[in-house]
């Protein structure tokens, strides 16, 4: 079997030090919006200067490098064990270059590990075996901060008069960006879940985040529900940063589970404008990095 270790590397570097294009499209877009001389233009501006600098100079775009979570699409024959190994030995690598910053801590002995290897939870390796004979492993860098905003809700919320229903969803994702204002870096992107137990509906939530920019859920009513929810969550005026202004939200990722009839979970996890999601496929010999 091929090892993809430096180029798994190379993807590490790209998602850390350059932000997709779409995302930079839609911050363009948000500037444009603001008042000159405004604090949310302000913002915009140093985010928009950061992510420039951090593109040109190969450094991560925000001093926490977040959670390494990996999504690997693997053709038949392919050995998780191997790519595990390299995957990890990559991350290691990207610390010991400064592409990552060491994040791994023990919860338990509160020690750094300084390679951002943990045990088997970190980094994140979700492993799915598909049709064709393409390899596709997705990365996805997710902040601290903004992990520290996510939700999840256990409806009905009595307190939030929120039901079983998609109105019910409506009133509990605006409740948490209402919460996170001021912290997790806006604006945001929101992947929110609906149903599953509560460990796959905050997996799925993550998961959604995945796809690009102004991907719509195939579902009407979920399409439309995530275009309300990110021109509402706008409206509130948070802003970026929290400075006030008319983007809180850049996009609104929804994800619809099955549940169980007695529960009815929502989950949101809540992504900073530092919005690292990269991939690369492999295809024989060929390496394309998205
Ligand atoms: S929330 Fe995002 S932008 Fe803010 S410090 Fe964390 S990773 Fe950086």
């Amino acid at each position: 079997m091929r090892d993809l270790t430096n180029e798994i590397l190379e993807l590490i570097r790209r998602t850390s030090s350059s932000l997709p294009p779409d995302v930079e499209q839609r911050l363009r877009e948000a500037i444009e919006k603001e008042e000159p001389n405004s604090a949310a233009r302000g913002a915009f501006e140093t985010i928009l200067k950061n992510v420039e600098l951090s593109r040109a100079q190969s450094t991560p775009i925000c001093q926490d490098t977040g959670t390494p979570i990996f999504n690997v699409h693997y053709p038949l024959g392919w050995s998780t064990l191997k790519l595990k190994a390299q995957i990890r030995a990559a991350l290691a690598d990207a610390t010991k270059k400064s592409y990552m910053r060491p994040n791994a801590v023990d919860a338990i002995y509160d020690k750094n590990t300084g390679n951002n290897l943990g045990g088997d939870d970190f980094p994140y390796i979700h492993f799915e075996e598909t049709e064709g004979d393409e390899l596709v492993i997705e990365l996805m860098l997710k902040g601290g901060g903004c992990e520290n905003v996510g939700r999840q809700y256990s409806l009905p919320d009595n307190a939030l008069g929120a039901g079983r229903d998609l109105a019910g969803v409506r009133k509990v994702v605006l409740d948490a960006v209402q919460k996170a204002q001021g912290q997790g870096c806006a604006p945001g992107i929101l992947g929110v879940s609906i149903g599953g137990d509560r460990g796959t509906s905050y997996v799925k939530s993550k998961e959604v985040l995945l796809s690009e920019m102004g991907t719509r859920n195939a579902d009407p009513k979920l399409a439309a529900l995530e275009e309300r929810l990110t021109s509402e969550a706008n409206e509130m005026g948070i802003g970026p940063m929290g400075f006030g202004g008319k983007t809180t939200v850049l996009d609104t990722k929804i994800v619809g589970l099955s549940r169980l009839p007695a529960s009815y979970y929502v989950s949101v996890s809540y992504m900073c404008w530092a919005y690292r999601r990269r991939k690369m496929t492999v295809k024989g010999e060929e390496v394309i990095y998205d």
